[in-house]
């Protein structure tokens, strides 16, 4: 089986309205900014309690829904309670100054760095920069070669952050990053195919996913596509396509990709961003040639046939998430019918997060399992646009 059916829900049958939609993300907008504006109060050490490891990653920290609100405000012309750009600077250092070396995460999404590279968007004067590079030398060196905290990751950041600025100092970090994410793509014996090998707390494994895999590796390269020589484009699109290929698992005329060639327990069918078919979906979006694109539809129906995930409405590993899958089918064929799949999704998501606000009284903050990462996708759908916020853009 190639996806657990207990894991999926029937679809709401509320329709699309995007007056509703546009209502929507307001609201939540404002309430994540009355939890954030407590968060912060929180982390700059007024109030106790608050975890200083989990508010320093851009996944599912509060910088990260510091940069989620910043950006979403300066879309929406929703005026925040807080000035959270002079709050950042401050932020960061104190958490920073909490936490012994050790305790520092370094990479992209679980890290110092996804935090530099927020800093470094709203620095006029950039006085991070150096920083962001010095810390980028260390993440390419680690050995999990994944988005989350190794090279792929670092050269996900650099190259959004060179499209966002266009600081010239971030080309020869971009360089080393390439050299690093291509020694590590291998043939070996687990894969006649390509594929990289992850180094996760003392085990090996070879993920084919986009949070810790090769799908994420390829949305990588595919950033940094501008810098890749002829021959490297070459070879990234023949490796890539053969892999996707080579790794696809069939079953009843569907489709999908197991978490880990070499997992020995657990191993399994997962059909989330994270792990399965709709994170291969988002990370191939901009794959230059259409030898992809029949295998990336059987993917899009198989998660369609699916239907919601019952866990969370986030991104990471819930609806958004497979919304976006939808949403990247739309852009590669115009096809309507995953436009209106994805608003179909969005619908089920903001009814998950409505479920969830009435149990609990406030919205999550964060941007990959939480509600800005909700507000980010139903924003995408009204716009009718594929790019995921700190994957496509920062
Ligand atoms: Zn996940």
């Amino acid at each position: 089986m190639l996806f657990d059916p207990h894991r999926h829900e029937r679809l709401q049958e509320k329709p699309w309205n995007s007056g509703e939609m546009e209502s929507a993300v307001s609201s939540i907008l404002l309430e994540l900014d009355a939890s954030l504006h407590d968060g912060f109060l929180s982390l700059s050490g007024d109030r106790p309690g608050h975890d200083g490891l989990a508010s320093l990653s851009l996944y599912g920290g509060a910088l990260g829904t510091a940069w989620s609100l910043l950006r979403l405000s300066e879309q929406t012309g929703l005026s925040l309670s807080a000035n959270y750009r002079e709050m950042l600077e401050p932020t960061y250092e104190h958490q920073l100054s909490r936490l012994a070396d050790q305790d520092v995460h370094l990479g992209y999404l679980h890290g110092k760095l996804g935090q530099l590279a927020v800093l470094c968007c709203f620095d006029e004067t950039s006085s991070r920069i150096d920083e962001f590079l010095q810390v980028s030398r260390a993440v390419i060196e680690r050995p999990e070669n994944e988005l989350m905290w190794a090279a792929p990751g670092a050269l996900l950041a650099a190259s959004l952050l060179y499209q966002r600025t266009g600081r010239k100092e971030l080309v020869p970090i971009i360089d080393l990053a390439i050299r690093r994410v291509f020694n590590e793509w291998k043939v070996s014996d687990e894969s006649p195919t390509a594929i990289w090998t992850q180094v996760l707390y003392g085990k090996s494994y070879q993920l084919l996913g986009a949070a810790h895999g090769f799908a994420g590796n390829i949305l990588s390269l595919l950033s940094a596509f501008r810098f890749l020589s002829e021959p490297q484009r070459g070879e990234l699109i023949k490796r890539a396509s053969e892999t996707l290929h080579g790794s696809v698992s069939r079953d009843n005329g569907r489709v999908n990709w197991i978490q880990s060639l070499t997992f020995k327990q657990p191993n399994k069918f997962l059909l989330q961003w994270c792990h399965g078919a709709p994170g291969l979906l988002t990370c191939f979006r901009a794959f230059p040639t259409n030898e992809v694109d029949s295998l990336l539809l059987e993917a899009g129906h198989t998660v369609w046939a699916a239907g919601p995930l019952t866990k969370t409405h986030g991104f990471c590993h819930g609806n958004a998430g497979n919304g976006y899958a939808f949403l990247s089918l739309f852009e590669r064929t115009g096809d309507e019918e995953w436009l209106d799949r994805a608003k179909a999704f969005a619908v089920h998501s903001l009814w998950q997060s409505n479920r969830a606000f009435e149990r609990s009284g406030q919205r999550q903050l964060g941007l990959y399992d939480g509600d800005s990462g909700l507000c980010w996708f139903l924003m995408s759908c009204l716009r009718a646009e594929a790019k995921m916020p700190s994957l496509d853009f920062l």
